[in-house]
């Protein structure tokens, strides 16, 4: 039996999945290309390794073929892993693979960290790691030498022969063509071995027809590329007892009762020709004429496809049976092909009918049997019928039947339990078990501010780098977190070495200072990724100039503030200078809440001591009222009531909120339609730098912060009118506003610790308007949320305004009504045990999702008054 097309590439998988669905044996005929054969790949990527320069792409290709690794197990899988993880975290490539010069222990910590001596563990694993480059790099080196040597075809050949000789291709490929016959599969087994004998025919050939030519290495890479290309190795059936499936312009059908055209569609039988030569049929037949051997023309090719036809046609000798499509893969109408019109001419006898993939939904009991031949291929269409069915449709007696013959039968009961469970897909993750959860995050629970801020973003995004530990591998190039833990750390710098006296600096003295910081902080980032290159060199000037600009620009707000650094880098935790913020949790256990300030502020007025918090960011930042409420920002008001909680033991007497700003580092270009005077680009320039935040709603703590401020402030989020009071689009908040931030975010806090305990690991995504956190999150592939999957929804956040958000957090705040509400702000922590009522200000409804899941319950179905017991036409 033959089942016959006219491209094979169309059907091929259609007829995989349905002849083994049914245990029909066949064998695919058709050539296999080897381009990406271990072999091929081995080849292709050592000639490019060593002829154009080291790319690790190249180089990562040929040890992928494992051919490279020593045959002795020594090399395995992972420490080539771990080597492929430093040379691309280190931005090894070119000559460097060939030295190990250049080659050395990443650094570790922060770019303000002094740098550490690497510890034993590390020394021995760097030291595993340069043993196993030289193991690789050798061979490929001792390949590009022999090339380089050669100069003809013939000296190129042997040196690549050399090459796979010496890492022993032949004896690897005999291995993994045994181990495939071992499990099952000749057809595999049989290519290793033919492979072999390919390439050593193409090597020959190349000797014999041009051995002694003298040809550049990368002609003589192309001539391999190519004949590699043009390797087809053909299968041979294992055995006769199958139907043969194959091409008619290939497959010789021999002897065969019966056989199946597929296809037969107008285009294809007989396929459309296109003349693409650049001689017409007329001149290619005046050249024949005259003796000219030309390749086959139109005509001849028209010829040979009728031909190929009619011996498909007339191979088998018991029966013929002819399909065409109806329409392609994108519905449009497809006419059948002109021999269906000869044979219905010819036999007018001959009866058609449709087959459809699927059964329709209104065929009829006699049909329908047809599709229900064999249980595996009735299984897959029951399912469609089931899902139907539970979206309200009708599910006939005769798939009711066929359900209830699998649910008896154990033998059938796993795959059946298997599909239920596809129907109820819901890409959602049930929480965490309490042991579980204890045992990734720890029973006491120590997080940063930003790890929060993580979790209420997208608790899966979370669970999979808190819980699961998944990094994103470290790549050689400048991005933008490195870029602002330079600034933090060249700005502290700058701070502790101009102290008080930053207001009193001429800008040639800071831009100085800030130079020659920035000089001694690059070497610490990325591997001394800044002094790697031209272009690198000239990034590091522009990152100079960024931070001399800014600290010019801090040294102003210096100058006209009476709000002093007393401290850079503040470290709260269990070995900073500041205690880590334990806040109860609802449970009775507590978070442990640990972090770095980049700058605490202070100055004194008869309210006492004042504080503020600076925070250096890369981009332009805001502190939104709604994403605080939400719990998407939490960084500078916890960092805010860590120093209120400390202030007393830090820094000798109790504190008030005087602030949290955003500093904007950056080097902004004014543009303007003429030219400006030095004065006013300055003016122009310190609005650029204008810091975002919120302050304390009181006249004389803001002109601490701003001596020179009139009318609207320059360096504030503030401005005054004339009559002294504060403008409307001023970012202040009052004392009490102040306290109900704090304790909002502590309430908000305690809430996410909880969720994270309680093992809350959902698929759950916020959206704020446009704002997503699946934008640039890495973790896609492992969480796959896809929101046209009805169980993957964003979690929708809405977006009050700012008297909506005082508004209701001082509802939650009276709603509270607990004693402790009222806790001196400037005591020791608070604990706030949130009522199940309180978290419309917290991030989400922390709960695991309820979904509906289809059961899976196989007893079997007893008729349609089982079905309907709620009333509603569906299963209970
Ligand atoms: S892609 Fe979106 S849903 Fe997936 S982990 Fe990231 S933030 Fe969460």
């Amino acid at each position: 039996m033959a089942v016959v097309v006219r491209q094979s590439a169309e059907y091929n998988d259609a007829i995989h999945n349905v002849f083994t669905d049914y245990g029909i044996p066949f064998f695919m005929d058709q050539s296999k290309d080897v381009l990406h054969h271990p072999l091929s790949e081995f080849i292709r990527s050592a000639l490019e390794t060593v002829l154009y320069g080291w790319k690790h792409e190249a180089v990562f290709r040929c040890v992928k073929t494992e051919m490279l690794f020593p045959e002795d197990g020594r090399m395995d899988r992972e420490r080539y892993d771990r080597l492929e993880n430093y040379v691309l975290a280190a931005g090894i490539e070119g000559r460097q693979w060939k030295s190990p010069k250049g080659w050395k222990p990443l650094l570790r910590g922060g770019v303000e960290d002094e740098p550490a001596e690497a510890d034993a563990r590390r020394v021995a694993e760097f030291e595993d790691l340069l043993k196993a480059r030289k193991e690789l790099v050798s061979p490929l080196a001792r390949l590009e030498r022999a090339i380089a040597k050669a100069g003809t075809i013939r000296g190129m050949c042997e040196a690549l022969f050399d090459f796979l000789d010496r890492s022993g291709a032949a004896s690897r490929l005999e291995r993994r063509s045994e181990s495939d016959l071992a499990e099952g599969r000749p057809g595999s087994a049989r290519i290793h071995r033919q492979l072999w004998d390919g390439v050593m025919n193409l090597l020959d050939q190349l000797v014999e027809m041009a051995g002694e030519e003298e040809v550049p290495a990368d002609l003589f890479a192309g001539m391999v590329e190519t004949g590699l290309e043009s390797l087809k190795l053909s299968a041979v059936p294992p055995s006769l007892d199958q139907v043969v499936v194959g091409t008619m312009d290939r497959t010789r059908t021999g002897d065969v009762r019966f056989s199946f055209v597929l296809g037969a569609s107008d285009g294809v039988l007989p396929m459309r020709m296109q003349e693409d030569g650049v001689l017409t049929e007329r001149e290619r037949e005046s050249l024949g004429d005259l003796g000219l051997e030309m390749a086959p023309g139109m005509r001849r090719k028209l010829l040979d496809e009728r031909y190929l036809i009619y011996r498909a046609f007339l191979s088998p000798s018991e029966g013929l049976w002819v399909s065409w499509p109806l329409a392609d893969e994108e519905g449009k109408g497809l006419y059948p092909s002109e021999y269906v019109r000869h044979l219905r001419k010819l036999y007018p006898w001959l009866e058609s009918r449709p087959a459809a993939a699927f059964p329709e939904k209104d065929e009829g009991e006699r049909e329908l049997l047809e599709y229900m031949e064999l249980p595996q291929r009735t299984l897959s269409y029951l399912m469609p019928r089931i899902r139907s069915w539970m979206e309200g449709g009708e599910l006939s007696g005769l798939w009711r039947d066929a359900y209830n013959w699998f649910a008896v039968r154990p033998q059938w009961q796993s795959r059946l339990q298997a599909m239920l469970d596809s129907l109820s897909y819901a890409n959602q993750e049930a929480a965490l078990t309490r042991r579980t959860a204890d045992r990734l995050y720890g029973s006491r629970l120590t997080a940063s501010v930003t790890r929060m801020e993580r979790f209420v973003s997208c608790p899966f995004q979370h669970f999979a780098i808190h819980g699961l530990g998944l990094k994103e591998r470290k790549l050689y190039k400048l991005q933008a977190p490195d870029m602002g833990q330079l600034f933090h750390a060249a700005l502290s710098r700058v701070a502790t070495e101009l102290g008080e006296g930053w207001g009193r600096a001429g800008s040639e003295e800071i831009k100085a200072i800030s130079g020659r910081v920035v000089e001694e902080l690059s070497p610490r980032l990325q591997s001394e990724i800044l002094l790697s290159s031209g272009r690198y060199r000239y990034i590091a000037g522009k990152l100079k100039d960024i931070v001399s600009r800014a600290a010019v620009v801090l040294g102003e707000h210096a100058r006209r503030a009476e709000f002093q650094p007393v401290g850079l880098e503040v470290d709260f935790g269990p070995d900073g200078t500041l205690p880590p913020l334990d806040i109860e949790l609802p449970d009775g256990s507590s978070i442990r809440i640990i972090g770095r300030i980049d700058r605490v502020d202070a100055a004194r007025s008869d309210k006492g001591l004042l504080l503020r918090v600076l925070d250096y960011k890369s981009s332009a930042t805001q502190l939104r009222l709604e994403e605080v409420s939400h719990g998407l920002s939490l960084q500078m008001l916890t960092y805010l009531d860590v120093l209120l909680t400390h202030a007393e033991k830090w820094l000798g007497s109790a504190a008030q909120p005087a602030g949290v700003l955003y500093f904007h580092v950056h080097n902004p270009v004014l543009s303007v339609p003429s030219g400006l005077e030095p004065d006013e680009a300055a003016a122009m320039l310190l609005k650029r730098f204008k810091m975002r935040g919120l302050l304390l709603d009181d006249a004389d703590t803001v002109r601490m912060m701003d001596g020179a401020m009139e009318g609207r402030s320059d360096l504030l989020p503030a401005g005054f009118k004339k009559d002294g009071t504060f403008l409307s689009d001023s970012a202040l908040a009052s004392g009490r506003q102040w306290e109900l931030l704090r304790s909002s975010v502590r309430r908000t806090i305690a809430t996410i610790g909880q969720s994270v305990k309680d093992g809350e690991i959902a698929i759950r995504p916020y959206r704020l308007g446009s704002k997503t956190p699946c934008q640039f999150c890495s973790y896609r592939p492992v969480c796959q949320f896809d929101p046209l999957n009805e169980a993957n929804e964003y979690l929708k956040l809405g977006t009050p305004g700012k008297e909506e958000v005082w508004r209701s957090l001082e509802e939650l705040a009276e709603a509270q009504a607990e004693p402790a509400c009222a806790a001196d702000m400037n005591s020791e922590p608070l604990h706030m045990d949130p009522a199940p009522g309180d978290m419309q200000s917290a991030p989400r409804d922390m709960g695991p999702a309820s979904r509906d899941r289809v059961s899976g319950d196989m007893s079997p179905l007893k008729g349609t008054a089982d079905r309907d017991e709620n009333g509603d036409g569906r299963r209970s």
